[in-house]
């Protein structure tokens, strides 16, 4: 599975930030928490790290 770049999204009360628009994480954030831009302190979702070195198969 490739990672399916987009702009930087996260959950307002998430530590963590996405980059790909398949991260099964990315995806579960409520609809009225999501936000997009810069993610500031935010660090990068390990999914996301993962599907993008291809270590995510689905
Ligand atoms: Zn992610």
């Amino acid at each position: 599975m490739a990672c399916h770049k987009t702009a930087p999204y996260y959950s307002e009360d998430s530590d963590f930030y996405h980059v790909c628009r398949n991260c099964t994480l990315g995806d579960n954030i409520e609809p009225d928490k999501l936000r997009r831009g810069n993610p500031g302190r935010r660090r990068l979702c390990q999914r996301c790290k993962d599907i993008k070195a291809g270590r995510v198969s689905r």
